[in-house]
């Protein structure tokens, strides 16, 4: 089992939940970042006791002078984020930072030939050619921490390729409603996710499906399927994280109670499997487990970002950017809940292809579609 680790992202929803798993196992932990909430961070560098606390710059002096009296080193800028995660010595770099602001950290602690844990699925599906190259290229496993995934991942062990991925997903508040109804959903309606607590930017990616849409462009390059190979399937319970189909059509499941903290720790114990807090399934009071189809007329993100993994390159970079920025908007009140919708189909349509992009072009088409939807508020 890991020793230490580096968690990006650390006062977030997963970032506190690691820290937890951490607390539990006594893995040392060797760096922490976060952006705003330097209260926390603070709190985590007393507790924790890390070499290094990156905070975001508006922050900065505020955290220093706070911290002034241990030995943790507070640093920020953005360079300083990519050469934590380069420099910093630990087994494993769990990165549970929001958005495509993972991807430099994430390429650069595996430049450095680090274990990488991601619950950063905006990584993967802006970048995950680039990423899974350079990890196949310096050896490097790449661990999921989000449900679904981790699922899959376990679903695998011992088994060979799968023919068929099912991803479960919640269908999330707005299960079974047409696009008409959906007109005056308001942030807080759509911040009500009927099994999960999560961080706001996935619990609306939740209610769009586009957070479904991202897991599946994520599975794609995680475990080396084409797109046409996964069926997302609506699963109200949240008990199935995801299973495998195999090629004699045998189906293994994974099951658990909804908590990021047996995923979370299974990334950092794996391959090995220790006690956890999280409950057991009482099935004798399970009443059953459902099944459906997605409506994909309705949730129309959940098919785009399918299309847009098929046609590769840059496209899924420019899905994400534009509804990165669209959830934003909405977020803060300046646009519909069904402007997201048009919004990020729009800037996908416009976003001008291109078949292998680097990383600078990644960034690029990232700033170009959140730009196309910023303009047009
Ligand atoms: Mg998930």
């Amino acid at each position: 089992m890991i020793q230490n680790i580096i968690v990006l992202g650390s006062t977030g929803s997963i970032g506190t939940q690691t820290l937890d798993v951490c607390r539990r196992l006594g893995i040392r932990v060797k760096a922490i970042s976060g952006n705003h909430n330097e209260k926390l961070l603070e709190q985590q560098c007393r507790e924790f006791k890390p070499d290094i606390c990156w905070v975001g710059e508006e922050k900065y002096g505020a955290l220093k002078t706070a911290l002034a009296d241990t030995d943790v080193k507070v640093v920020t800028s953005d360079d300083a984020l990519d050469s934590l995660a380069y420099e910093q010595e630990a087994d494993l770099l769990l990165n549970a930072l929001m958005g495509i602001r993972g991807l430099k950290p994430t390429l650069a602690a595996i430049e450095s030939g680090k274990r990488i844990a991601l619950a950063n699925k905006e990584t993967l599906v802006a970048g995950g050619d680039i990423v899974m190259k350079k990890a196949a290229e310096k050896g490097v496993r790449i661990l999921p921490v989000d449900s679904e995934h981790s699922a899959v991942f376990q679903c695998l062990q011992g088994g060979k390729k799968p023919k068929k991925i099912l991803l479960t997903a919640s269908g999330g508040p707005f299960y079974g409603k047409k696009r008409e109804e959906l007109r005056n959903i308001t942030p807080t309606d759509a911040l009500r996710h009927p099994n999960w607590s999560m961080g706001a930017k996935i619990t609306i990616d939740s209610s769009t499906l586009m957070n479904k849409g991202l897991e599946l462009i994520e599975a794609v390059h995680l475990f080396g399927v084409r797109p046409e190979q996964i069926e997302v399937i609506i699963h109200r319970e949240s008990i199935i994280h995801s299973m495998v189909e195999y090629p004699d059509n045998a189906v293994i499941a994974q099951l658990g109670l909804p908590d990021m903290r047996l995923c979370i720790q299974y990334a950092i114990t794996y391959p090995e499997r220790v006690e956890s807090p999280v409950g057991s399934i009482d099935f004798g009071s399970l009443r059953g487990l459902t099944f459906a189809k997605p409506d994909e007329e309705t949730f129309s993100l959940l098919p785009l970002a399918r299309e847009a993994i098929k046609k590769g390159g840059n496209l899924p970079a420019a899905v994400n950017g534009a509804n990165e920025a669209a959830v934003t908007l909405f977020l803060a009140g300046k646009i519909k809940y069904l402007d997201i919708f048009d919004l990020v189909e729009a800037a996908a349509s416009a976003s001008a292809f291109q078949k292998e992009p680097t990383v600078r072009d990644i960034l690029d088409t990232d700033a170009a579609a959140r730009e196309f939807v910023y303009g047009r508020t």
